[in-house]
C-alpha cells in the first residue's frame, strides 16, 4: 500500500512501529480515533442504524428531556445562580443538548439563556450540532475541557453521555511478578499485543493479580475529571456523567465496533469506533482529589425510572397512536432493561463536596 491507499493510518502506524519500536496501547487507540486525517471521529457521523452504533439521546427525546429535568432540579437546588454555564462533553450529533434544551425552555429558561459551552474535536461533528442546535443559541466550542474551564466563570451544569468510553485507555497486564505496559507491536508482521517495560507509579491496580491478567487506565479521563472537579469544587455546579462501566477496574474492556458488529482491535485503524468500559471508581479518586464529589455510579434503567420516565412516557403516550404508544414502550424498555442498556450503562454526578442525596441516586433500601 502507498500512503495515499484508503487505508494510510495503517500504514502510518506500521511505519511508527518499524522505526520506533512497539507503541502504548493508549498511544495507537489514540491514533485510531483522533488522528487528523484518517481519525474514526475525525471523518465521520458514526451514530444511528446506519452508522456504527446507536446511543441513548438517538433512541428517545425522553432520555434527554429526562436528563434536562434532573438538572434544572440540581440548578434549582444550588439557587440558580445568573452566572451558570451550560456545557456538554462530546456531543455527537446534539440530540441530547437540543432534547435538554426543549424542556428547560418550558420549565427552566434560566437554562435555556445560559450561555453553553461544548467539547468537541470532530468538525464534521461541530458541524451538525451546530445544525441540531440552531441558531437560537450561540455556541462556543473548545477542543478540550481544561479549554472549557479557563473560558468559563460561572458554575457549570451539563453532561458528558459516551464520551468518556472514548478516551484512549492505557493497558497493562501481569508479568512474572509486576504490572507491564501492553504495547502494540508487529507479530508475523501483522498487528498484535507485545509486553513493554514494568509499569511504575500506578495506584489501585487489581490486588492478587494472575499472570496475563489485564487492567486498564484511562490518563485523560483522569485528567477531564480533575479540570471539571476543580471547577465544580470551586464555582459549584453539576455535571452528569453517563456510560458503559464499573464501579472498579474494567479489566481488559477495550471493544472495537463497525457496523453494530465487534470487530478485531487491530482491524482497518480508523474504521472502527474502539471503546473501553469506564472506571467509576477512578473517577471517584480523582474528583475526591480535587476536593469535589462524585455521587454514584447507580444503574441508568434505575435512575431513568427514579426521576420519573414511566411518568414521562405515560403522559407522552396519551394522545399517541397505539403504534407511536408501542414505540414509547420499546425505547423505554431499551433504555431501562437490564438486559439492554439499563444495567451496563450507570450514571454518576459530579458536585461540590458535601452529604445531600439528590434524586435519582438514593443508597439501595431507601426507595
Ligand atoms: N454524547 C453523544 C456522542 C457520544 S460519542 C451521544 O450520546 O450520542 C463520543 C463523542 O465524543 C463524539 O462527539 C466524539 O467526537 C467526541 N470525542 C471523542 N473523543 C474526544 C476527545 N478526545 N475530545 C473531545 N471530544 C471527543
Amino acid at each position: 500500500m502507498t500512503a495515499e491507499a484508503p487505508n494510510s493510518l495503517e500504514d502510518e502506524i506500521r511505519r511508527r512501529i518499524e522505526t520506533d519500536g512497539p507503541m502504548p496501547f493508549e498511544t495507537y487507540m489514540a491514533a485510531c480515533l483522533g488522528a487528523a486525517q484518517a481519525g474514526y471521529y475525525q471523518t465521520r457521523d458514526p451514530f444511528g442504524e446506519a452508522g456504527d452504533f446507536v446511543t441513548a439521546p438517538e433512541i428517545s427525546g425522553m432520555f434527554g428531556e429526562m436528563c434536562g429535568l434532573f438538572l434544572a432540579h440540581m440548578y434549582e437546588l444550588s439557587g440558580k445562580p445568573a452566572d451558570a454555564v451550560v456545557v456538554e462533553l462530546g456531543p455527537g450529533r446534539g440530540t441530547l443538548m437540543r432534547d435538554m434544551r426543549h424542556a428547560w425552555s418550558a420549565l427552566m429558561p434560566e437554562l435555556a439563556a445560559a450561555e453553553l459551552h461544548l467539547v468537541e474535536t470532530s468538525p464534521v461533528l461541530r458541524t451538525i450540532q451546530k445544525d441540531t442546535i440552531g441558531e437560537s443559541a450561540p455556541v462556543t466550542w473548545h477542543a478540550d475541557t481544561d479549554e472549557l474551564v479557563a473560558a468559563t466563570k460561572g458554575p457549570l451544569f451539563g453532561i458528558a453521555n459516551e464520551f468518556f468510553d472514548a478516551l484512549p485507555a492505557a493497558q497493562l497486564i501481569w508479568r512474572d511478578g509486576s504490572w507491564h505496559h501492553r504495547m502494540v507491536g508487529l507479530v508475523n508482521d501483522r498487528f498484535g499485543f507485545v509486553d513493554g517495560d514494568a509499569a511504575t507509579g500506578s495506584p489501585a491496580l487489581p490486588d492478587a493479580p494472575q499472570d496475563g491478567m489485564v487492567a486498564e487506565l484511562c490518563p485523560q479521563a483522569d485528567l477531564v475529571t480533575a479540570a471539571l472537579a476543580r471547577s465544580v469544587a470551586a464555582r459549584g455546579g453539576a455535571m452528569l456523567v453517563i456510560d458503559y462501566g464499573r464501579d472498579g477496574n474494567p479489566g481488559d474492556s477495550v471493544q472495537a465496533v463497525a457496523a453494530h458488529k465487534p470487530v478485531d482491535l487491530f482491524h482497518e485503524p480508523g474504521q472502527a469506533d474502539l471503546s473501553h468500559w469506564v472506571d467509576f471508581a477512578a473517577l471517584r479518586r480523582t474528583a475526591e482529589s480535587q476536593g469535589a464529589r462524585l455521587i454514584g455510579p447507580v444503574a441508568q434503567g434505575r435512575f431513568l425510572m427514579r426521576i420519573g420516565l414511566a411518568m414521562r412516557a405515560e403522559q407522552a403516550g396519551t394522545d399517541a397512536s397505539p403504534e407511536e404508544r408501542r414505540t414509547l414502550l420499546a425505547a423505554i424498555d431499551r433504555l431501562t432493561s437490564p438486559a439492554q442498556m439499563g444495567e451496563v450503562f450507570k450514571v454518576a454526578l459530579l458536585v461540590p463536596a458535601g452529604t445531600g442525596q439528590p434524586p435519582g441516586f438514593e443508597t439501595e433500601g431507601s426507595s
